[in-house]
């Protein structure tokens, strides 16, 4: 195949042109779940409830500067239209076509990067403080396995309390999915697939892909720190930053950028694999540097706060689990999801330029799903049949 240049070395780049090492920006910071039972994607609430909650500041899942609202508004707009219940089934069966192929993907690189070390095959579990909680999440766990297959277990108090010895405080129980894979330190499992890529022949380069144009030839060029580098095709994978990067091509990409924050901690149990806390909407995971805890969405401004409220209210959840014990950080990570108003990530040729193709917007799930979706960008690239429908995620919905 012809020269390709790939800008963004995250999961769904993991490969030529950063601007620093692969996997140090939103791959670094997630949960580290391969959440092979997220077969929905994150809606927007559309009950009254919910939005109320949101709207007056109780709610942990999601959290708003009121100043900073407009800036988030027509991306919103469109993610509420899109959430609307018929819409939601058609897109969720698109999300669950590649969501299915996710850890199938990952395996072959796993092995071939000789990670295996960091990853688990155990699934994680979510937490449900309150008996009522647990049992509409069993009934969603049973329709979610009656349509899509999706295992799990529902686990009573003291079966999650004698899975999870440093619990102090199990809730009305669990949900344990079982499929899913989990991994205890992101950013190295991106680094290394970087390696990988590396090792079979792959170059890696430093430059910023601001400075992406079209020689005389017509060819792609990107200046890297060792300078100009030419191919025919280029892929934009650049994670949160990739409609803003667009935007000087002509393309309006709206992205709902939801940030996240983690910090770790030095707990003295730690915890055998990942918890969901359902009603205070965080998770707890263990990691190589401690405890990791990871933060709902935050739509704000440009800047990251530097001590979230999110984070505050988990923090003060979490230590009722169990003791979370000093943080690691003095400031927490923060990164953003890059979300797209339809729920579904961009994949496939850009419409008005030949050679250029376009790989962002993985949203909640790109540390699971960015192998899966770059095989099939790689096979429409090359003009081979898609091994998933590649339609839904076409680039020109949005054109
Ligand atoms: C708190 C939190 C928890 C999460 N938990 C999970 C989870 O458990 N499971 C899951 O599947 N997903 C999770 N996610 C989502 C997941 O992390 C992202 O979807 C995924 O990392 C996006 O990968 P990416 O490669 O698209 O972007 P990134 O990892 O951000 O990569 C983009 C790359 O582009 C580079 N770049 C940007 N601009 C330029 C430029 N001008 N020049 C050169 N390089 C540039 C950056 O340096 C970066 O390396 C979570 C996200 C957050 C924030």
């Amino acid at each position: 195949m012809a020269n390709v240049i790939v800008l963004g070395a995250g999961m769904a780049g993991v490969s030529l042109i950063d601007r620093t090492e692969p996997g140090l920006e939103t791959s670094y910071g997630n949960a580290g779940i391969i959440q092979s039972e997220a077969v929905e994607p994150y809606a927007m609430p559309r009950d009254i409830a919910t939005l109320l909650s949101i709207a007056i500041g109780t709610s942990n899942a999601v959290h708003y500067r009121p100043l900073t609202l407009p800036q988030h508004l027509n991306s919103l707009l469109s993610y509420w239209w899109n959430s609307a219940p018929a819409r939601y089934r058609r897109i969720s069966k698109a999300y669950a076509s590649i969501i299915a192929q996710a850890t199938a993907e990952h395996a072959p690189l796993i092995a071939e990067a000789q990670v295996e070390h960091l990853v688990r095959r155990e699934g994680f579990r979510v937490l449900h403080r309150a008996q009522a909680s647990m049992d509409k999440a069993v009934a969603n766990a049973e329709r979610l396995k009656a349509e899509y297959g999706v295992a799990f277990k529902a686990l009573s108090p003291e079966e999650f309390a004698k899975a999870e010895p440093a619990l102090v405080n199990p809730g009305a129980g669990a949900i344990h999915w079982l499929a899913p894979w989990t991994v205890r330190d992101p950013g190295t499992l991106t680094a290394a697939y970087g390696q990988l890529f590396q090792r079979l022949g792959g170059t890696l380069a430093h430059g910023d892909a601001d400075s992406l144009q079209r020689t005389a030839s017509g060819a792609w060029q990107v200046t890297a720190a060792d300078g100009p580098i030419d191919a025919e095709h280029v892929v934009v994978a650049l994670g949160p930053w990739s409609s803003q990067f667009l935007a000087r091509f002509g393309y309006f990409f709206p992205m709902v950028r939801k940030r996240g924050y983690h910090r770790h901690y030095r707990a003295q149990g730690m915890l055998e694999l990942p918890i969901m806390d359902d009603a205070n909407s965080y998770v707890i995971a263990p990691m190589a540097k401690g405890l990791r805890i990871t933060t709902g969405a935050e739509l704000t401004g440009d800047e990251p706060n530097a001590m979230p409220i999110q984070l505050r209210r988990a923090e003060e959840a979490a230590s009722t689990l169990l003791p979370l014990g000093a943080p690691v950080e003095n400031r927490p990570w923060a990164g953003v999801r890059p979300c797209m108003p339809d729920m579904l990530p961009v994949i496939g040729a850009a419409p008005k330029h030949t050679g250029l193709w376009l790989h962002f917007g993985h949203g909640h799930q790109g540390f699971t799903l960015g192998p899966a979706t770059a095989r099939m960008l790689a096979e429409l690239m090359t003009g081979e049949t898609p091994y998933v429908p590649a339609e839904p995620f076409r680039p020109s919905r949005y054109a």
